[in-house]
């Protein structure tokens, strides 16, 4: 890029999963764009690595999936739940139209790499990286370009942009200048992430243990590629505090005591260190559409509040704000107005998943019922099937986890 050019159409903080993704959408479509980060990729990105159904779809939409597939990755056929009790069973994921469906576990070393690459492969899309953006510049009560600091040379830098796509992550500097990054502790989780090889009884089923040592919270074992595995602990930050519990001594502590997993880890090796990042979870709705900016992923709050996931929500976020930029910059409309259009329809496209997840998790607060249910499954094929139906259907989750569906679980 030439040195001179500070102005842009579209200027996107972070190239994480959101960012990458939203800049190839908006480059396919003749936009050009230029894209900040502070790292360096291939990076690594602290998370469960689990690549779900929903990720799949835009993944495919991008032209990504056969790279994926050449890449180190596990494909995932289903998931192994279990209850504080030790209740257990296993569902795979329906099949859709005779195939078998799958999700991927891949390390977002290498996953995000994958999308950051093809953002950067396109004509329209410049990258900075080692750019850490510092704030926006706001004229009014509007978003008028960003700052930034070259982490090469400790440079100050200045871009002015019709448009400024905060994709920069859970402690988004977009976020935070335009006042919605506040930390409430109730719609906060913290999860802590290691790889491990060696551990015992490894499937194609990514394993989710509701656990005494992180009630309410949850303990997964994620398969990756040759026999590896990703382990990890997430809970609220408001139980945390509440039970005064250290993620990685519960961890430690699941992995060796229980009954459940000390076999199974009896051989198994670390490989690298325990790491903790946050989720800011989609329980809370945060602003998305602000005069000339919007948020994706993380920095708009959008990950799911029972499963964690957020891979997801993030490229899906992108893949609707493209069109609305297409046509901010086709009116040269930026008002918050323009972009509420996307606001509106992230809320249409993930609002009902999001409220029945925060249902879900507020219920999974509850040992017995989780004994229960877990138990219940693990006994009758057709809550089973329901369940697997749920995991898959969009809007399913939802008849699951209301009064009738309730009802209907107690008496299958
Ligand atoms: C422990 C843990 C486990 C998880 N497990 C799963 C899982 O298994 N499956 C799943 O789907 N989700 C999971 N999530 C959630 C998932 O990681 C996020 O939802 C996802 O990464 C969001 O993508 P994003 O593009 O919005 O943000 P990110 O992936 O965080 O990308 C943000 C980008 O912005 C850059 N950036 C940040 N600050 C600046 C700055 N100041 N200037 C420039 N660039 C900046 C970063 O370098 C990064 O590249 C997990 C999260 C955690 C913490």
């Amino acid at each position: 890029m030439p040195k001179k050019e500070t102005k842009f159409d579209v200027i996107i903080s972070g190239a994480g999963p959101a960012g990458s993704a939203c800049a190839t959408f908006l480059a396919r479509k003749g936009i050009k764009v230029l894209v900040l980060d502070k790292a360096r990729f291939p990076r690594d990105k602290t998370c469960g690595d689990a690549i779900s159904g929903k990720s799949v779809s835009v993944i495919r939409e991008l032209g990504l999936e056969k790279e994926i597939e050449k890449n180190y990755h596990a494909k995932i056929y289903g998931v192994t739940l279990s209850s504080p009790n030790g209740n257990m069973f296993t569902v795979d994921i329906p099949e859709r139209q005779g195939l078998k469906s799958y999700g991927y576990c891949a390390r977002r070393e290498v996953f995000d790499n994958i999308v950051f690459q093809t953002a950067s492969k396109e004509k329209n899309v410049t990258i900075m990286q080692r750019t850490q953006v510092t704030g926006l510049r706001i004229e009014g009560n509007v978003v008028k370009g960003i700052t930034a600091t070259s982490l090469e040379n400790n440079e100050a830098l200045e871009f002015d942009a019709k448009i400024v796509v905060g994709a920069d992550g859970a402690h988004s500097p977009v976020a935070s200048a335009l006042g919605v990054n506040k930390v409430e502790n109730e719609h906060y989780c913290t999860a802590v992430r290691a790889y491990y090889e060696g551990i015992g009884g490894l499937t194609d089923k990514i394993e989710i243990h509701f656990i005494d040592e992180v009630m309410p919270g949850y303990f997964w074992i994620f398969p990756l590629e040759n026999g590896m595995a990703n382990v990890g602990v997430g809970m609220l930050f408001s139980d945390l505090k509440k039970r005064n519990i250290n993620l990685k001594h519960a961890m430690h502590n699941a992995m060796h005591n229980n009954a459940l997993f000390k076999k199974r880890f009896a051989n198994a090796k670390q490989a690298g260190e325990i790491k903790g990042w946050t989720l800011p979870l989609g329980s809370k709705r945060r602003k998305l559409a602000f005069n000339g900016a919007v948020l994706l992923g993380d920095a708009g709050s959008l990950i799911d509040p029972f499963s964690g996931e957020g891979v997801g929500n993030a490229l899906t976020s992108a893949k609707l704000a493209a069109p609305v930029i297409e046509k901010a910059l086709r009116t040269n409309d930026f008002s918050e107005n323009t972009f509420k259009e996307y606001e509106e329809n992230v809320w249409k496209e993930l609002g009902p998943e999001l409220e029945t997840s925060y249902k879900m998790q507020r219920l999974g607060r509850y040992k017995w019922l989780l004994n229960f249910t877990i138990g219940k499954a693990a006994r009758k094929k057709e809550l089973r099937d329901l369940i697997a139906h749920s995991l898959v259907q969009e809007g399913a989750m939802k008849n699951l986890v209301s009064p009738l569906g309730l009802i209907r679980m107690f008496f299958l």
